[in-house]
């Protein structure tokens, strides 16, 4: 089963997407953990990657789609994947399709998690006083909501146009939220 996760910076995917991997047995491919784990060597590549993340910018579509079809070709990845955090460009999500036409798997379905700016907001300085990310703190939360809007939401109308589309409201309780994502997805 190949699912793709969609969601604002702060929306709770991450969460969401441990519970999943943990009842589908698919692994969970985040973009955002590979390069962070990118940007702890002491490398030329690791400091061009910092330049992008530290700044609430997105790092270039073809770096991304290196690390993760580099992934997606892994034995791990047999029976399936949830992309956490990627596609998050429209030329993302037209490579990811070109690619898995050549290895004949269609994505299966994309959820959208629903979150509103202020809650996001709220939520990200809250994780920036418990995980120490770089990238949360005030100047950057806005940048990655601005780019989220302008570069990421265009997908939402992309997969919603091949019927894949699963919206799911990400403002209520953790559970909750777990429950309608099983609902989307038709899981017992
Ligand atoms: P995340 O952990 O998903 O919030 O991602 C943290 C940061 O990693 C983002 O703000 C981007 O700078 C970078 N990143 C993660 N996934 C992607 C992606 N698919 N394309 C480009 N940059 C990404």
């Amino acid at each position: 089963m190949l699912i793709v996760f969609i969601g604002p910076p702060g929306a709770g995917k991450g969460t969401q997407c441990r519970r999943l991997v943990d009842s589908l047995r698919i692994p969970h491919l985040s973009t955002g953990e590979m390069l962070r784990a990118v940007m702890e060597q002491d490398t030329a590549l690791s400091r061009y990657v910092a330049s992008y993340i530290n700044a609430g910018k997105l790092a270039p579509d073809h770096l991304v789609m290196r690390i993760v079809s580099q992934q997606l070709k892994s034995p791990q990845c047999e029976r399936g994947a949830l992309f956490d955090g990627f596609p998050r460009t429209m030329v993302q999500a037209q490579m990811l399709d070109d690619f898995l036409a050549e290895l004949g798997r269609p994505l299966d379905a994309v959820l959208e998690l629903r979150v509103n700016d202020e809650a996001l907001i709220e939520r990200l300085l809250k994780r920036a006083k418990t995980d120490g990310r770089a990238d949360d703190n005030d100047a950057t939360i806005r940048e990655r909501l601005r780019v989220f809007h302008e570069q990421t939401k265009p997908l939402v109308q992309y997969y919603a146009s091949q019927g894949k589309l699963r919206s799911v409201d990400g403002m209520q309780a953790e559970d909750a939220v777990f429950s309608d994502i099983r609902g989307a997805l038709k899981l017992p």
